[in-house]
């Protein structure tokens, strides 16, 4: 038996030298520098992985046809195709490769078969190039490669970019259990908090009804799942949930353990709300994946399994790259060390080990071309293709991709291997070719919300309906804006009206509605509106510079005039200090009156022996009121206590009278406009004026957000007033403000407040300082390519002013209300009219007739008195005095002839009229003090 074996060996060896001599006599001349010489590799794939091994076939042939010559070798390829889950039929398969003198070998693996495949491979010095995972356990003298990234420092990354702290793994391999180990090991490495509830499915269905348990136990919280399985597996389970009537998509947020996100078909997702999260590892517009993809989709599939498509596997794309570095290493070598190949057949052909068949195999070459792969660099399918000492990828970068809220795939950012770094960027929407192509040249679907100024029906919608929307029935500033920006970026566009008529909010389901909704849904290609730009929207969307600035403002209905009234004169000072006037009048004269009393230098001679008092109480009021109306009077204060009470009191009446004649002028002449509310402060501290906004609008959302106190408390109020505060249109809200007699506040946007109050019947007004300050833009779906030529027609149309006279020929030159009126606080100031001063001619005419009375009362009483002392009658009294009072002077003819004896004389006369007491005043000297002393 020994023998036998012996034989065989020898036999083996003999057969193997045989053919190894005869291989060097045919190789030997083809070594000459410039000649071709064969370089054998070798090759695993198992029977899900027919396209990694069509590609790295199709690569070989490509290098051996396109390359070779310029790299002086012929790449020999033999590959088996394997159960590689199955290490008795990989290592059976590794022996006959090496034994045929491989230089590499290149495959598929897995967790179980790795250890065979490390063991064989370092113990020949064969280098083994893997597409499939790593793991962590190589060193720098394994010989294994790997060309698939370690990137569970990428998802940590993610999920932690993302706040995550609780996540589901769900995985279905051994390569899961592994990766769930790196998962754990790279989160201890941060210092947060994350729990992973890990989930091994063993299949479709099996996942699936994990997800939905998982639906059914906690249904508030958003489940956050690291879908650790194959791309097509995951899409396939992900369809289903999403296909689910009863599961709710929007509480699904997964991210794909996978590389290859991109290989899903996207359009799925586009619709039902359903978040996506994952990597690509190939990016389909780097130029090397685009020279292969052109290539890869022209392949006829039946010399070609797998190709033939305008997509490739990130793991075919490893194959590419494994090709293409081996070749690389080995030209690297063979332009430094010419003989190597020579070389390492000839010298290499000495040193033989035994392989479990029994074959016999050589080493040498293996660790030269492993060092020598470790250090070459190139640009790969894959991005850079580079590798550290142990045989992993380093410098790699990793697009993050995301399907969102009816977005569809935007790329959201990347992660790069050296930065070690998770970047993320504005959303920028994947576009494959056919999409793309579409764009160009197509007409343009414009969205727009009827609403004025900004879209308006030409002519007013009739009675038989409202015309069609076209935009030759539109007029307003969107439509002007909207048909020069066709021109200026030369495309040819239709309105369409939104929907829903409203603007755009994210709703609970994560999807958008309005005009928003639409182009996140790709319903239209722009929306040139009154759309407000936010942080928000501007994640779904793009958005030009703004065509017009704005914020939100407050309109209420105008409150009803305080014109100028008859009695104006008496507003500059208010009631209470009229009152308080007229008492330190009365104050003032009664004091007066009292200390005059008891100072003794008050008290004077008059004639020869009395002695009187200037300041009776008549007299301390006459003083007191000349002094106010500024004109003094004839007595003034003798003593010091009386000058004292005159002197404050004529300061008092100085300030007074100066305030009063300051405040005057504008008093009569403003018409003043007393607002119950001027400012936000003002709304959020009463309950009595109902205020709202509109539904669904970038102003809901501003106190929605809002982290200042105030706006967070009118938030709470708007959600919570019953009836609704909000409604579903401007136009709405503005006839709710007319309608409710100043008891309804509406937040809307000050251009379009603005355009309102100049409309009739001009009974809305703006109050107060805008909120916050924004600006309206043309919106475009994410990517889209006219963006950019959008945003340069507006700067244009923006700069030469042409915006500016636009918004002129709406707003003013279409206003319908007085435009003097147009500011809110100052009213107009104008020329005083008779009724602003009436007042005061009622006062003098008021005064006059008083006068006449009190003349009247005057006569008829003294001609009754004069009756009566005279013994006349009442009749000849009057008499006696209206004739006197007629002709100014007493008939000389005696015909006064009641007053008996009396001397006909002017002093007699003036005795007769003015005097009222003793006959001793009687005479020109006494009259001078008649009218005062008479009382005392
Ligand atoms: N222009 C606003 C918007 O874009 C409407 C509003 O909320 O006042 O949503």
């Amino acid at each position: 038996m020994e023998v036998l074996r012996a034989l065989h060996v020898l036999a083996a060896r003999c057969h193997l030298q045989t053919v190894f001599f005869l291989f060097l006599l045919s190789s030997r001349p083809l070594l000459i520098p410039g000649v071709l010489d064969e370089v054998r590799i070798g090759g695993i794939f198992d029977n899900h992985t027919v396209q990694v091994r069509t590609a790295f076939l199709h690569e070989v042939q490509g290098f051996n046809s396109a390359y070779a010559t310029a790299y002086r070798f012929n790449l020999r390829n033999e590959t088996s195709v394997l159960d590689v889950t199955d290490s008795f039929a990989v290592s059976n398969a590794l022996c006959k490769h090496l034994a045929s003198g491989t230089f590499a070998i290149f495959g598929v693996s897995n967790a179980s078969s790795m250890a065979t495949i490390q063991s064989y491979t370092n113990t020949f010095k064969v280098p083994f190039v893997t597409f499939s995972m790593a793991q962590n356990t190589s060193s720098n003298t394994s010989f294994q490669i790997y060309m698939r990234p370690i990137y569970v420092n990428a998802l940590v990354d993610l999920i932690f970019y993302y706040g995550w702290t609780k996540v589901y793994y769900i995985y279905d391999s051994d390569e899961g259990l592994i990766r769930l180990q790196q998962l754990f090991q790279a989160v201890n490495a941060h210092d947060r908090f994350l729990s992973i509830d890990a989930k091994r499915v063993a299949s479709v269905d099996n996942c699936y009804n994990v997800l939905r348990q998982l639906h059914k136990q906690e249904e508030k919280t958003l489940r956050r799942i690291l879908l650790d399985v194959q791309v097509d597996e995951a899409e396939e389970i992900i369809l289903r949930v999403m296909r689910a009537t009863d599961i709710n998509n929007s509480k699904f947020h997964f991210l794909l353990g996978d590389l290859g996100m991109l290989e899903m078909n996207l359009t799925n997702f586009r619709v039902g709300g359903m978040n996506i999260t994952g990597f690509s590892l190939v990016d389909p517009h780097r130029d090397s994946a685009q020279i292969l993809l052109d290539k890869w989709k022209n392949l006829d599939t039946r010399q070609w399994p797998g190709a033939g498509i305008n997509n490739i596997k990130y793991e075919s794309a490893l194959a590419v790259d494994a090709v293409k570095l081996f070749t690389r290493a080995f030209n690297s070598i063979l332009s430094r060390d010419k003989g190597f190949l020579h070389e390492a057949v000839t010298s290499g052909a000495n040193k033989y080990i035994k392989c479990t068949d029994d074959s016999e195999v050589r080493t040498g070459p293996g660790v030269k071309i492993l060092q020598q792969m470790k250090r070459e660099t190139l640009d790969g399918v894959t991005g850079k293709v580079a590798f550290d000492e142990t045989g992993h990828r380093k410098d790699f970068t990793l697009d993050v991709y995301n399907v969102a809220m009816n977005r569809g795939t935007a790329k959201v950012g990347h992660w790069n291997h050296n930065a070690k770094k998770l970047v993320v960027e504005k959303p920028r929407l994947f576009q494959n070719q056919a999409t793309g192509a579409a764009l160009v040249n197509k007409t343009q679907r414009v969205t727009t919300i009827i609403t004025k100024p900004y879209a308006m029906f030409k002519n007013m919608p009739s009675e038989d309906g409202t015309p069609p929307l076209a935009k030759e029935n539109l007029e307003g500033f969107c439509v002007d804006l909207a048909r020069a920006v066709s021109e200026k970026c030369n495309f040819d566009w239709v309105v369409q009206a939104v929907k829903d008529n409203t603007y755009g909010q994210p709703q609970e389901n994560g999807t958008w509605n309005g005009m928003v909704g639409e182009l996140v849904r790709h319903e239209a290609d722009m929306a040139i509106a009154p759309l407000t730009i936010t942080a928000d929207r501007e994640r779904v969307v793009d958005f030009t510079k703004p065509f017009m600035s704005l914020g939100i403002s407050i309109m209420i209905k105008k409150p009803i005039n305080h014109k100028a009234h008859v009695f104006s004169f008496m507003d500059p000072l208010s009631y209470e200090i009229w009152m308080c006037i007229v008492f330190a009048y009365i104050g003032v004269s009664v004091v007066l009156f009292l200390v005059s009393r008891f100072s003794p230098n008050e008290w004077h001679l008059s004639g020869e022996h009395a002695i009187t008092n200037d300041f009776s109480i008549s007299n301390s009021l006459w003083f007191s009121l000349g002094a106010f109306m500024q004109q003094g009077c004839d007595i003034s204060p003798r003593s010091m206590s009386g000058r004292i009470v005159g002197s404050v009191w004529w300061f008092f009446t100085l300030i007074i009278i100066s305030s009063y004649t300051a405040n005057l002028a504008a008093f009569l002449t403003v018409e003043r406009m007393l607002t119950p509310i001027d400012s936000a402060e003002d709304l959020a501290k009463q309950t009595d004026i109902q205020y709202g906004t509109i539904e669904s609008g970038s102003t809901a959302s501003f106190f929605m957000n809002s982290k200042v106190q105030i706006y967070q408390r009118m938030w709470a109020y708007m959600t919570s007033a019953t009836p609704s505060v909000f409604v579903k249109t401007i136009e709405e809200g503005i006839q709710r403000v007319r309608n409710s007699n100043g008891k309804y506040a509406f937040l809307l946007e000050s251009t379009t407040n603005d355009y309102h109050n100049q409309r009739k019947p001009c009974d809305t007004m703006m109050v107060g300082q805008n909120l916050n300050s924004n600006g309206f833009g043309i919106a475009t779906p994410i990517g889209s390519e006219m963006k950019d030529k959008l945003n340069f027609a507006v700067l244009e149309l923006r700069e030469k002013g042409i915006l500016a006279k636009w918004e002129k020929h709406w707003w003013i030159d279409k206003g319908e209300c007085d435009p003097k009126a147009r500011s809110s606080k100052e009213g107009a100031q104008s020329a005083l009219t008779l009724q602003n001063v009436a007042g005061i001619f009622y006062i003098l005419i008021g005064g006059l007739v008083t006068a006449l009375i009190s003349a009247a009362i005057e006569f008829f009483y003294k001609s009754k008195t004069d009756s009566s002392k005279y013994k006349t009658t009442f009749g000849s009294a009057l008499r006696s005095k209206a004739r006197l009072s007629f002709r100014g002077h007493l008939d000389s003819t005696g015909s006064d002839r009641h007053m008996n004896g009396s001397k006909r004389s002017m002093n007699t006369v003036r005795e007769k009229l003015y005097s009222y007491t003793a006959p001793t005043q009687v005479g020109v000297d006494t009259y001078e003090d008649a009218n005062t002393h008479t009382e005392v």
